[in-house]
């Protein structure tokens, strides 16, 4: 590579130019690379403005670091007008190659800023978007929380309903183990009987025996007596 800070004049590769390159006559330069697409071609096109090549000094390859005998010898017998023309003309093209250079590189920082402020507003659009979608998402969470809360609640108090009615079943489920328990005393303890509960049986068709004998026996149907209070919830009085 070489100091100098020319590039290839296609955009599309824009490398730092080595040891070769070649030279054109409408002052583009490309890499060695690209040299060959120049000067193999019958009618070789430049790369960089599309101008027709088609003399023999069109295209000249040139060895940007030259030995000290070819510095020697390359302009050696022209007289001093012409030296200072020719170098007058390559400088020319020298600084036509770092404008030329400028003006890619404005370019391509416009290039870039324009994309930059695409980037910009799609973002600034898309954050818009990400926004609205979020207090959106908020709202549902916020309402799905109130839903949740309520049914806590509404289970809460079912819970709690439901915790009565057990104390209330358990206790009267007490009261009629008690009952049971006081009916197989009864049973069993014919002392504790007035002579009249001695003489009747328990369950005789004048009480109990109505309600489970069949409804279809006449002496069933025709037994208007009313029946005997049990206190299924109280305690039988002695
Ligand atoms: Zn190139
Ligand atoms: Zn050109």
């Amino acid at each position: 590579m070489t100091d100098t800070p020319l590039t290839c004049n296609l955009l599309s590769c824009r490398k730092k130019l080595g040891l070769e390159a070649c030279v054109t006559s409408c002052s583009h330069i490309f890499c060695s690379q690209h040299t060959s697409a120049l000067k193999d071609k019958k009618k070789p096109v430049c790369l960089a403005c599309g101008t027709q090549l088609n003399n023999e000094l069109d295209v000249v390859c040139v060895d940007l670091n030259p030995n000290e005998q070819y510095k020697t010898m390359i302009l050696t017998g022209l007289t001093p007008d012409q030296i200072m023309e020719i170098a007058t003309r390559a400088i020319g093209f020298y600084v036509y190659q770092l404008n030329y250079n400028c003006l890619n590189k404005e370019a391509l920082l416009r290039g870039t800023k324009e994309q930059m402020d695409d980037l910009k507003q799609y973002c600034t659009a898309l954050t818009s978007k990400f926004k609205t979608d979020l207090l959106k998402e908020q709202r549902k969470a916020a309402n799905i929380k109130q839903e949740l809360e309520d049914k806590i609640k509404e289970i809460e108090a079912q819970q709690q309903q439901l915790a009565q009615w057990k104390r209330a079943n358990k206790k009267l489920q007490m009261q009629v183990e008690s009952q049971k328990r006081e009916i197989v005393n009864l049973k069993i303890s014919p002392i504790n009987k007035t002579p009249e509960q001695l003489q009747k049986p328990m369950f005789s068709n004048n009480n109990f025996g109505n309600y489970f004998s069949n409804p279809f026996e006449s002496n069933s149907i025709n037994n208007t007596e009313a029946p005997p209070s049990f206190p299924l919830f109280g305690r039988f009085s002695h």
